[in-house]
């Protein structure tokens, strides 16, 4: 299923079960504002490369519209219109005061050399520049982009509208960026799975955790589930699966690809098939690197008891209703993966502070939020006897629906 049909069919699903009048939903599913543009870049051969750029503005009745900015091959209006409205479900369920975006362009970047990347990153940002702004729209990282691009975002933006390092976040540490905000996303994944754990009566401590994909989100999941003193037992990434029944070396594993190699050529540890991360006897499953890896193939030989979802949509539909009818506990991307939104949502509010907290504020302040909309779900999916998904998605068109109303949109 398309991402794009997908979040359709949540938010449909949800829209029922709160019995949403008919005359929000246009406003709610289509987005305010979409650019389509081209990106001309001049490569280092003399050529010139014409690449396509997006900028879709999904719903701005929360605040200014927040999202990330993807370069990938495939890339397309579609996705970045679905991803859009993710965001907006995404920050209103986190209460955070922002809206819905999402950006990309069409472009492999292995492809091109930094000078050719960087001529991309700026052509775009001027491109998009009249739509962005502090208080407009307020890209971030994403798939293939990083710290680096989002400080020549942060370069081209303000040489023309002035020192503004609120108008992206993930920036590096050197210049706006946040202690936390790189570690927040798995880190968040942890403190809605504990919170959902306790609250059900099982406990993180103990657990047998295993975890597909062991990038940014993986690692620091893996990280703060040892913390909490579970036992990570498999880990993979694109590379393959290593599996340990005692436990993998957590801290070992992370210097260990932080040399730039897979897992599978760790020490002490034993290779298995890398989908097999998925079926390993395990308490805990966190899906942290692609979408639709769970599918009504394989969900039936899952262990797990309990699955957060660190990867966006990493289940199908199909999928996740077979796994809520046989009663396994999914703590659902739009809230397990709300850690990094939330942690751009602290280093934003900082900048244009021009203040700084310390690290241990920024987890306090992150646990907290994650803890809270964890409740709220679980507070919702009790009350209409839904998963904890729907529930998700109940409160963020409901807090949206509201806003749009009250501002005079709908
Ligand atoms: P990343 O690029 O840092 O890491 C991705 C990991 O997945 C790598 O270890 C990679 O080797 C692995 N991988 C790729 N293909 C694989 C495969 N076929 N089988 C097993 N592993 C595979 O990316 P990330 O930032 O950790 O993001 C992971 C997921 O989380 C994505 O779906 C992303 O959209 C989502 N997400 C990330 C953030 C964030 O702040 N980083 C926030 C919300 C959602």
């Amino acid at each position: 299923m398309r991402a794009d049909e997908m979040v359709s069919l949540y938010f449909r699903e949800a829209a029922a079960t709160i019995d949403l009048d008919e005359r929000y939903y246009e406003v709610l599913e289509t987005s305010y504002r979409e650019i389509d543009a081209q990106v001309p870049v001049h490569r280092d051969d003399g050529s010139l490369a014409v690449f396509r750029g997006y900028r879709v503005q999904h719903n701005g009745a929360r605040g200014p519209y927040k999202g990330g900015i993807r370069y990938h091959p495939e890339v397309d209006i579609n996705e970045v219109r679905a991803l859009a409205s993710l965001m907006t479900w995404k920050t209103a369920l986190l209460d955070l005061p922002f809206g819905g975006a999402k950006g990309g362009v069409t472009v492999d970047p292995s492809e091109l050399s930094e000078r050719e990347l960087q001529a991309l990153t700026r052509r775009f940002t001027s491109t998009i520049s009249h739509i962005l702004g502090p208080l407009r729209d307020i890209p971030a990282p994403d798939m293939n982009t990083d710290a680096q691009v989002m400080a020549w975002m942060m370069d081209a933006y303000s040489s023309k509208s002035g020192y503004s390092p609120a108008i992206v976040t993930g920036k590096p540490l050197a210049f706006g960026g946040a202690p936390g905000r790189r570690e927040a996303t798995g880190r968040g994944v942890i403190f809605s799975l504990d919170e959902a754990m306790t609250r059900r009566g099982y406990s993180l401590a103990g657990s047998r955790v295993a975890i597909q994909g062991f990038g940014n989100v993986g690692t620091y999941a893996a990280e703060t589930a040892v913390e909490f003193g579970a036992t990570v037992v498999a880990i993979s990434d694109i590379g393959g699966a290593v599996a340990r029944e005692d436990g993998i070396d957590i801290a070992r594993a992370m210097e260990h690809v932080a040399t730039g190699r897979s897992v599978v050529e760790m020490d002490d540890v034993d290779v298995i098939d890398g989908d097999a991360v998925l079926t390993v006897p395990c308490d805990v499953l966190i899906p942290a690197a692609l979408g639709e890896v769970i599918t009504t193939a394989n969900q039936g030989d899952i262990k797990a008891e309990w699955i957060a979802e660190g990867a966006n949509n990493p289940t199908t539909p199909a999928a996740d209703k077979l796994l809520y009818e046989r009663g396994v506990h999914i703590v659902p991307d739009v809230l397990a993966n709300g850690g990094g939104v939330t942690g751009s949502y602290f280093e934003w509010t900082q900048n244009i502070q021009q203040f700084t907290w310390d690290e241990a504020d920024f987890n306090d302040r992150l646990s907290k939020r994650l803890r809270e909309a964890t409740n709220e779900t679980m507070n919702t999916a009790q009350r209409h006897d839904i998963s904890m998904r729907r529930a998700a998605f109940c409160i963020a068109i409901q807090r949206v629906a509201d806003a749009s109303k009250m501002r005079g949109y709908a």
